[in-house]
C-alpha cells in the first residue's frame, strides 16, 4: 500500500485549505487516510483505500468514469467524471456511516498524481525539443485533457465536506483570466545584423512579392535605434496593453535573458530599447517576468543566472514587483528538475505547464497552487500557475492546425468556459510576435472579452 510522507500529507492539506478555506488534518488511518477539520472534533471523511497507481510514473493507468448525477451528486461540468487509476468503481462510491462519510475513490491520490506531474518523471518518450508531449499522456489517450479533473473531483469532495460539516461555509472562488506574452522577438528587424535584413528583404521581394515589407525592413532598421518603430510587426506591446486595460487585465511580459542556443532571442535585456520597453510596461501597470532560454531547463544554475540578470536590469530601472514569475522558452520542462530550479532561483511562480502540442489541463486544474517536489518529498516556495492555452498550439499547422476559423475560436472559448464553470483561471499565452495578421488581432481581442 502506498504511504504518503508527512510533508506530502501537509502539502495535500494545504491544497484543500486553499480550495475550501479551512485548515484540515490528514492522517493515515488503517490502509487509507482520514480527513478531519483541524478545529472540529466532530466526524471525519474516510478514504479507506489508496491507489498505488498514483505514485507511479507512466501513462498506462486504467481508466473509468463515474456518473455523479446518477449517484445523487453534482458534477460541476454536468458530465460523468473521468475516474483514472481504476478499472471499476465500487458502488456506491460515496457512503454515509454513523459519524462520517466514506469515499471509495482516491481523490487525494489523484490530486497528488496530477498536480505533481508524477506521470512525467523520468520519461524518455519525448518530442524533438525534449518535451513530454500531450499525445503520450494518460489524459490525452483517455480523452480528458480538456477536463480539469482535479477541480471536478474536488467539487465533489466539497459536497461531501458540506454534508459532513453543514455548519461550515465553503470558500467561494471567482473565475478570472490571465494573459501573458513571451517576448521571443520584440522587433522583427532592429536586433538583426544587416546581412540578415538583406536576406529577409530578398525573401519579401522574390518569394512573397511583398513590396511594402521589402521597403519597411530597412526603414524600420534605420529608424528604430533608440526605440521600437511603430511600424514593426512585432512591436505590439502598446496595443496589447491597451486591450488588457480595456478589459481590466494585467499583461505579463516574459523576457529572454540569456543565449544558450540558436533558438534564443536576438536581443539583450540590458539594451536601452528593451529597458525603455520594460519601464513603459511597468509605468502602465503591467508585469515583467522571465523567459529562461532554450538550453536552461535541465541547468538550474543557468536559470538562476538569467533570473539574476533580469533582476539586475529591473533594479536599475527602479521596477519593483510583488511577483516575479515567468515561463520556459518552448515550454521545455523536465519534472521536477525545472520546477526545483525555478524555486531555487527565487521565483514566485511558474506558468509553463501546458503541453505545446495540445491545449488543456496538463496539471488537471486551472487553479494556481503551491508546488511539491515528489522526489525530495519537500514543499516548495514556488507556485504553479497552469497554462491552459498557447496561441500556436491551436492555430499552427505543426500542432492542432485549426488556423483562424470558427473551429479555433470555439476551441479557445470552450477551454475558457470550462475554467469559468469551475471558477478557476483561464491563462492564455499569446506572443507579441504572433500578430502578423488582422486575424490574430481579431481573435485575440475576442477571447479577452469579459462576456465570452
Ligand atoms: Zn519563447
Amino acid at each position: 500500500m502506498p504511504q504518503f510522507s508527512t510533508p506530502a500529507l501537509n502539502w495535500l492539506a494545504s491544497i484543500l485549505e486553499e480550495r475550501f478555506g479551512f485548515a484540515f488534518t490528514l492522517q493515515p488511518y488503517q490502509a487509507g487516510l482520514k480527513l478531519s477539520l483541524s478545529d472540529c472534533e466532530q466526524g471525519f471523511i474516510l478514504f479507506p483505500s489508496l491507489n498505488s497507481a498514483f505514485h507511479e510514473s507512466h501513462s498506462d493507468l486504467p481508466h473509468s468514469e463515474w456518473d455523479a448525477a446518477q449517484a445523487g451528486w453534482l458534477s460541476v461540468l454536468e458530465q460523468p467524471l473521468p475516474a483514472l487509476g481504476v478499472r471499476e468503481l465500487p458502488q456506491p462510491l460515496i457512503e454515509q456511516a454513523a459519524d462520517h462519510y466514506v469515499v471509495h475513490y482516491d481523490v487525494l491520490g489523484l490530486t497528488y498524481w496530477m498536480l505533481n506531474r508524477v506521470e512525467e518523471i523520468d520519461r524518455t518518450d519525448l518530442d524533438n525539443h525534449g518535451r513530454f508531449p500531450a499525445i503520450h499522456s494518460h489524459a490525452y489517450k483517455h480523452g480528458y485533457l480538456e477536463r480539469p479533473v482535479v477541480d471536478e473531483w474536488l467539487h465533489v469532495l466539497g459536497q461531501v465536506i458540506q454534508k459532513q460539516w453543514p455548519q461550515v461555509e465553503l470558500k467561494q472562488h471567482e473565475f478570472s483570466m490571465k494573459v501573458s506574452h513571451d517576448v521571443d522577438s520584440p522587433s522583427l528587424y532592429q536586433f538583426k545584423p544587416w546581412k540578415t535584413i538583406i536576406r529577409m528583404m530578398a525573401g519579401h521581394l522574390l518569394k512573397r512579392r511583398d513590396i511594402k515589407a521589402f521597403l519597411q525592413a530597412p526603414y524600420i532598421k534605420l529608424t528604430s535605434s533608440k526605440q521600437l518603430s511603430q511600424h514593426d510587426p512585432h512591436n505590439t506591446f502598446e496595443w496589447l496593453m491597451d486591450v488588457s486595460e480595456k478589459h481590466g487585465l494585467q499583461s505579463a511580459f516574459y523576457f529572454i535573458c540569456g543565449t544558450t542556443s540558436k533558438m534564443d532571442a536576438d536581443y539583450q535585456p540590458e539594451h536601452p530599447i528593451i529597458r525603455q520597453l520594460m519601464r513603459r510596461m511597468h509605468e502602465r501597470g503591467h508585469e515583467i517576468g522571465l523567459h529562461p532560454s532554450y538550453g536552461t531547463y535541465q541547468k538550474p544554475e543557468l536559470i538562476k543566472q538569467e533570473a539574476d540578470r533580469l533582476r539586475a536590469v529591473m533594479q536599475k530601472e527602479g521596477i519593483k514587483q510583488n511577483e516575479f514569475g515567468g515561463r520556459m522558452h518552448y515550454l521545455r520542462w523536465q519534472h521536477p528538475t525545472t520546477l526545483q530550479a525555478w524555486n531555487d532561483a527565487g521565483m514566485t511562480y511558474d506558468t509553463t505547464l501546458s503541453y505545446a502540442d495540445r491545449p488543456g489541463f496538463r496539471c488537471g486544474t486551472c487553479f494556481e497552487y503551491p508546488a511539491f517536489n515528489t522526489i525530495t518529498q519537500q514543499s516548495l516556495q514556488i507556485r504553479i500557475r497552469p497554462l491552459i492555452a498557447m496561441e500556436c498550439t491551436i492555430i499552427a499547422d505543426r500542432y492542432m492546425n485549426l488556423g483562424y476559423g470558427k473551429e479555433a475560436e470555439n476551441k479557445f472559448l470552450e477551454l475558457k468556459d470550462t475554467c469559468r464553470k469551475v471558477k478557476g483561471c483561464f491563462t492564455l499565452l499569446w506572443h507579441n510576435s504572433h500578430f502578423n495578421s488582422q486575424q490574430d488581432k481579431d481573435l485575440y481581442a475576442k477571447l479577452v472579452k469579459e462576456d465570452v
